[in-house]
């Protein structure tokens, strides 16, 4: 088996180990005589994983009680309509900071059954290239609530401060960088995160939510859209995606055992640092779009002096076993994803390969 190294943006690489321990008890699960996919979900194998799951998550991101862990369908993108619909109240507004595609999204969806203005935007030139700071900001107090994308997946911007709404909730779109470091959950009124990029596969949205905003969700729209039927039926109120939370509950043990959140972020800001260190030290052949302070963790973005090139470091790469390095459709340019479960010496084995096809081709 030869495993190719996967900076894709999304569904995106997994720690091998997990890949591994789920592949080895796919077919009898604990020594039930049968695959966790075939388990109920309402029997004890499935609520062992649920349960582990959810303290998992309140352990490595130190989850106040005011908060609970729930698990939803319908990706981000569900979110996105989601959110409007059960936390703005009749007649309310609600703030979205833009940084481009996705927030774009969000607040486009919030615009279909109500308001919901710009209140911030990342956008220099046409481009979305760096997020705006808190100063810049123009919350609105009486907001129903203010929304974010903490990391920008394709323009690879991210938040290294997050906006301060007051007493305004604050909801974030953590989808590309849930748990890449320690953060205050305290401050949030809602983050929610498509488990296929930092947590698992595709399939299941984690939400991390303040418990009294469900009494928002208006009973004019139907019970399975609302965020308290979700609550009060911990996320089992019909057939809960059990592959999917457990793969995220796996991915979860593995954060624990390499150190937690705070492992997690010495060991991202190490391979970002290796990549951003790659393109300021060749200024004539790398160039990094993203203003240094906005720059993501997750996903370094960078241009090289042609689109030839691009793409020609892009096939060169893919023979060396490096795929998924082709930015987004919309921007263009290379982006190499490098969430969680990327292993640092992968990265360096793509940053060695980049430096010398840059003295080749420089
Ligand atoms: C990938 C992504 C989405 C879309 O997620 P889906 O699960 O496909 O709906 C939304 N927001 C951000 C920040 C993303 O990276």
């Amino acid at each position: 088996m030869t495993r190719v190294i996967n900076f894709s943006a999304g569904p995106a690489t997994l720690p091998l180990p997990v890949l591994e321990y789920a592949h080895n008890e796919f077919l009898d699960h604990e020594g039930t005589g049968m695959s966790l996919i075939e388990h109920s979900h309402r029997g004890a194998a499935y609520a062992k994983v649920h349960e582990e799951a959810k303290s998992l998550f309140r352990e490595l991101m130190n989850v106040p009680d005011t908060h609970d862990i729930l698990f939803m369908q319908g990706g981000a993108t569900a979110q996105f309509a989601l959110v409007p619909m059960n936390l703005r109240g009749a007649g309310q507004s609600a703030d979205y900071i833009n940084t481009g595609v996705w927030s774009d999204k969000a607040m486009a969806e919030a615009l279909i059954l109500g308001a919901a203005r710009e209140a911030g935007t990342g956008k220099v030139d046409g481009k979305y290239t760096r997020v705006p700071k808190q100063a810049e900001l123009e919350l609105d107090p009486g907001a129903a609530y203010a929304h974010f994308t903490s990391n920008n997946t394709i323009m690879g911007t991210q938040f290294h401060e997050y906006p301060d709404s007051g007493d305004v909730p604050l909801v974030a779109d953590m989808s590309s960088d849930i748990l890449w470091r320690p953060i205050d959950v305290s401050k949030f009124g809602l983050i929610y995160a498509g488990a296929q990029k930092n947590l698992g596969p595709a399939g299941v949205t984690v939400l991390i939510f303040r418990k009294d905003l469900a009494e928002r969700s208006p009973s004019t729209i139907p019970k399975i859209f609302r965020y308290k039927t979700i609550l009060d039926g911990d996320s089992l109120q019909n057939t809960i995606p059990t592959f999917a939370v457990y793969m995220v509950r796996n991915v979860l043990r593995w954060v624990r055992d390499q150190g937690g959140a705070p492992a997690m972020e010495k060991r991202n800001r190490e391979k970002a640092g290796s990549i951003y260190g790659m393109i300021d030290e060749n200024p004539g052949f790398f160039h990094c779009p993203v203003e240094v302070e906005s720059r993501s963790m997750m996903n370094p973005v960078f241009r090289l002096p042609t689109e030839d090139l691009e793409k020609k470091l892009i096939a060169e790469a893919a023979e060396a076993g490096m795929v998924g390095i082709k930015g987004h459709r919309s921007v263009g340019g290379i982006r190499t994803s490098i969430y969680n479960a990327m292993e640092p010496s992968d990265v360096q084995k793509f940053v060695d390969f980049a430096k010398a096809f840059a003295q080749k081709n420089g």
